[in-house]
Parts: structure tokens; sequence; C-alpha cells
């Protein structure tokens, strides 16, 4: 199912009123009007550059006194425009506001307010990358959520430790979350992130409890990157791990590992595919077998993947057998799209790590791959940890920019 922008409706107490204020001075055009009688109350539509309001002289619809929040790409032309009209009524002045937007509050004559609002550019940060040559930008990407798991691992109390997570970061992994916490606007402490520490605790415990409930002996983590879980974790015993990551993310993670001489606390496997082509052959080769259930983690990949390679892999996952376990985070197209997080999608995108794809439905799409999903929000009880401090958008407000966690089971 698809559900379109709601369109406000807002009243209006006084015909001509309201043309003067909706056409005359703010721009709109009438695009239908409507009533039932020539002496019935009037109905219309009014539209300015993709902004669609109804107004409305109907007892019953609304009150006077609502309020409607307008996305502008240019809050001072506007402004400027309007105050060239001398309209006598208003005299609207533009405002920074706390939370980094841009606005221009209006009132209409039936005292419903309008408010336009802008994203403020960020100041620029002055954190630079330092790439790794050997290694491919997404693949970076891996020793950046390493830089926040070395972060939380040095708290006073942390919510997971792993004591390979510095290394595995390297100046590659801090400078890039300093260049994306500059992108964000987000102050560049050594606090970690609360998102990344949320996913990494929440996917541990998920990943722990369906190999421990189900008695599943084969997990997969797909897009491993520097994930040390197999070392990590305190898995049941005959636990095959298989970790699959391109070869240039291995060729840094191994030598890090060889050098602390980590042991795998179950039977690690490291399976050096390019999940955008076929790879399932790969792990079968390194001994995953397909006619039993597995577990499989799918932890910070699907939006560094276009939408086909995204259904290629889903579609390589129907070799895994019914009750087989899924866990998995995605973020929904609004984060794609949204003025609000253009510039984060912006650094990315000049980091060589662009993200693609995003999903607005996980259960419908999860379903339409033979899984059935629950969903969880970060910051939301089952995701909180005492880490997530502020309320979470409820599911409905469209266009938010929004990050999940989903667990599946295989029909
Ligand atoms: N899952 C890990 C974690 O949460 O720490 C790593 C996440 S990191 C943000 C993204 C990972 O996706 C990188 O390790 C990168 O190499 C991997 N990746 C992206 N595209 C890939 C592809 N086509 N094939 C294999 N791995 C890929």
């Amino acid at each position: 199912m698809k559900l379109a922008q709601p369109v406000p409706i807002l009243r209006m107490l006084d015909e001509s009123k309201a043309r003067e204020f909706y056409v005359g001075f703010l721009g709109f055009s009438i695009d239908w009007e409507h009533r039932f009688a020539d002496d019935a109350p009037l109905y219309m539509q009014i539209s300015r550059d993709g902004c669609v309001i109804h107004l409305s002289e109907h007892y019953g619809d609304s009150t006077p006194g609502g309020a409607l929040r307008i996305e502008a790409d240019d809050v001072d032309a506007l402004n400027r425009e309007l105050l060239e009209k001398h309209y006598k009524y208003a005299n609207p002045g533009v405002q920074d506001t706390p939370w980094r937007t841009r606005e221009m509050s209006i009132k209409d004559p039936f005292g419903n307010r309008l408010v336009f609002s802008q994203p403020r550019p960020l100041p620029e940060s002055s954190a630079v990358l330092i790439r790794d040559e050997r290694m491919s930008a997404v693949g970076e990407t891996a020793r950046w959520v390493a830089a926040n798991r070395a972060l939380e691992t040095e708290l006073a109390d942390p919510l997971y430790r792993d004591p390979f997570a510095r290394e595995l970061a390297g100046d590659t992994g801090f400078s890039m979350m300093s260049v994306m916490r500059g992108a964000l606007g987000v102050p560049d402490t050594p606090n970690p992130d609360m998102y990344l520490t949320i996913r990494t605790r929440f996917f541990d415990d998920a990943v722990l409890r369906a190999a421990r409930e189900s008695s599943m002996a084969q997990v997969v983590i797909l897009a491993a990157g520097m994930d040390t879980r197999a070392f990590r974790l305190d898995w049941p015993d005959h636990v095959v791990l298989f970790e699959v990551d391109r070869n240039d993310v291995f060729e840094h993670k191994e030598s890090v590992l060889h050098r602390h001489d980590a042991r795998a606390t179950c039977d690690r496997r490291i399976v050096r595919a390019d999940l955008a082509a076929p790879w399932t052959d790969a792990l079968v080769a390194a001994g995953f077998d397909p006619a039993r259930p597995a577990a499989v983690l799918v932890e910070g990949l699907l939006m560094y993947l276009d939408e086909a390679a995204a259904h290629r892999l889903f579609n390589a996952l129907n070799i895994l057998r019914p009750d087989s376990w899924l866990g998995l985070d995605a973020v929904n197209t609004a984060m794609l799209t949204s003025s609000f997080t253009a510039n984060y999608l912006k650094k990315l995108a000049e980091a060589g790590c662009p993200w693609l794809f995003g999903i607005d439905d996980p259960v419908q799409w999860l379903a339409g791959h033979g899984w059935q999903a629950t969903v969880v929000t970060p910051g939301t009880p089952e995701a909180n940890y005492g880490r997530w401090p502020f309320p979470v958008a409820p599911a409905v407000m469209a266009g938010m920019p929004r990050a999940y966690f989903a667990t599946a089971r295989r029909e």
C-alpha cells in the first residue's frame, strides 16, 4: 500500500479575506473551487510551488488556529517577495531556530499559523578524511563503525567491549567518524554515537538469542567489516560463524587480529566475496550447509547497495531453509531525499560511499522476499539501553528520515 502526503484543510471565515491573504499576498493560485449552492460555504484548493492547501468555510472542517510547517528552499527570498507587497496585516521576519532551521512564521486572517522553514547550512567542519589507499571507500566505513565501538569500549560502563576496535578503526576510521559528525553538525567528542552503539548492542543480543534459542549452529555475518562478534560473544558450542566481505576489508582485519593473536569463541570462517555479485557458492565452499537453518546478519550494508543489488542479495538468501533467522538494519527513502540529511548524504558521496537505497515499509519488503519481520525503531524500549534521551517520532510522520532494525524468520 502507498499513502500520499496529506493535504491540510484550513478553516477560512471570510472568502474575500482568504483570497486577499493567500492569493494576493502569499502568491498561491486557486486550483478549483466548490460549493453545493450559490449561497453555500466555499471549499477550494490553492497551491504554490508544489505546496497544496485546502481552505474551507464549512463549519465542521477544523477550527481556526491550526498550524502548518512548509519546507521551503529559500525562505529569505520568499520573505523579500512578501515584504515588497506591503500587505497591511503582516510584516513577517525571518529567524534562525535552535533546531537549525531558518523560519518565517505568518498568521492568516483566521488565526492559522504558516511556518515556512528551511534547513540551515552547517558550519564547515575542519575534519579531514585520512584514506587508506589499500581499501575501498565503502570498506573504510567499516572502520568508522569500529571507531565507534572503540569509543564505547572505553566508557566507564560500556554496553559492550571490543578490545580490537581501536586498532581495527585506525586513523582512517576515526577521521571518517569526525568528518561524518561534522556533516551532521554534532560535536566531535570522545563519546560514541548513540545510534551506532545501540545498533551494535541490539544485534549482539538479537543474534546471540537466535543462536541460543533456536540452536542455530550456523551464523552468517554479511558485510562483516570490522565486526568482532566471533571473538566477543559467548557463542553456544559448535557454532560455525561465516564472515562475508570484500578482500580489502579482510586484508586489514586479519592482519590486526593476527597481531593480537585473537582467538575466536566459535569456528570462524572468512569468505572473501562481493555481495553485489553472486556470492553463495563461496559461502558453501567455506562449509555452509544450506540444509540446516542459519542466523544471518545484514548490518550497515543495505544503504550502500543500489536497489537492484539489494534485491539480488535477498534473492540469494533464498538458499536458506525455513526457520532461518535474519537481522537487518535499513533507512527509509526520506533519509536519502530530505533536505535535513542532504549535507550528510553529500559527504558520504564525496567520500566515495554514497547511500543509495532505502526501504519505507520493511515488513512488506521483507515479506516479498519470504521473511516474516518485526521492526524496532532505535530509541523505543526494545532498543534504548538508556542511551536514547529523545522522544521517538511516530511511524506515521510522513517525510521523516528514519532508520530501523528488523528481525525476521524465514517462512
Ligand atoms: N557490518 C559491519 C558493522 O556494522 O560494523 C560493517 C558495516 S560497514 C558500514 C559496511 C560494510 O559493507 C563494509 O565492511 C563494506 O566492505 C561492506 N560492503 C559494502 N558493499 C559490499 C559489497 N558489495 N560486497 C561485500 N561487502 C560490501
